[in-house]
């Protein structure tokens, strides 16, 4: 009841002002910032994008503000990541497409077979989907699809900054494996406070370990730290991982009950799971978090 005395006061504020501010552009609400990313790549000029989540936030905790609702009651699109991910979102997202807007969760359109299956995620898959670029893809090709059915004479544009951008996913797949094939197969054990990288770990061989399971809302118990310590010093693991959308003191009290035992691991780095870096900086893209992401990976645990 709260939520829709919000949206019909967004309408009253910003309803009239949306139109004065009109650049001729078509205005694109995202949610995370791997998103965000996508669409300037996709729409360049002809779109204006704005993100609701910034650098370091984490998409499964996130609720909506007052400010969020009237951008979103005033874009043209939206899209969102899906599958859950943005767990206190959903009834936001169905909301808006109850009133007829285009409002699209690009990981709905992958095939369910080729997803991770997790009865513990609400979804039941795992909504980390990003981590394979072939699935990223496959969101390129849908942003560039939906954009084009909604201005069909922006088609041409849309469709070469596509084929543009595909090229260079292309190529990051080629520079990603090439740099994994320097690690060996025995030492692909990657340790993180949440289970981001399920997807990452199926595509490049890793075994995958989050502390905090698929959504960072459970928090990781005093069991979880000692079963984990156990599994890295069994394994002779050299190095664990923070992520920068999650609080770093999971990991530390993981670092603390491995060396309680007599053995040693270092953190080997913040890897960006959920979120970009800041705008502005390589890690700021998808393509440069991800090369990122892996020459960490692969610098701390050769
Ligand atoms: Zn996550």
């Amino acid at each position: 009841m709260k939520k829709i005395l919000i949206i019909g006061l967004a309408i009253l504020l910003f309803g009239c002002k949306n139109a004065a501010e009109d650049n001729g552009k078509i205005k694109v609400v995202t949610t995370t910032t791997m998103l965000t990313d996508l669409v300037k790549n996709i729409g360049g000029d002809a779109v204006q994008v704005e993100g609701l989540m910034g650098a370091g936030v984490d998409p499964h905790l996130y609720k909506a503000s007052e400010g969020d609702v009237s951008k979103l009651y005033n874009a043209e699109i939206i899209f969102y990541s899906g599958l859950h991910l943005e767990g206190k979102l959903v009834d936001v997202f169905e909301r808006m497409e109850a009133s007829g807007k285009k409002t699209i969760g690009l990981g709905e359109f992958i095939n369910k077979d080729e997803l991770i299956s997790s009865k513990l995620f609400a979804s039941n898959y795992d909504p980390h989907v990003w981590f394979n670029i072939q699935f990223f893809k496959q969101f390129a090709n849908k942003v560039t699809n939906v954009l084009s059915e909604a201005h069909p004479e922006k088609l041409d544009y849309f469709s070469e900054n596509n084929r543009v951008y595909q090229e260079k996913l292309d190529a990051l797949e080629i520079e990603v494996k090439d740099k994994i094939e320097t690690l060996p197969k025995e030492k692909r054990i990657l340790v993180t406070a949440h289970d981001a990288f399920n997807y990452f770990g199926n595509k490049y061989g890793f075994e995958v370990v989050g502390l905090q399971g698929l959504s960072t809302a459970t928090e990781a118990g005093v069991q979880d730290v000692q079963r984990l310590s156990d599994f890295i010093i069994n394994n002779k693991v050299q190095a664990i991982f923070i992520e920068s959308s999650v609080p770093r003191r999971t990991i530390e009290a993981l670092r603390e009950a491995v060396l309680s035992k007599n053995h040693d691991v270092t953190i080997g780095g913040s890897l960006y799971s959920d979120a970009l870096g800041n705008p502005g900086t390589e890690e700021g893209t998808y393509i440069g978090m991800f090369k990122y992401n892996v020459n960490t990976i692969v610098e701390a645990l050769r």
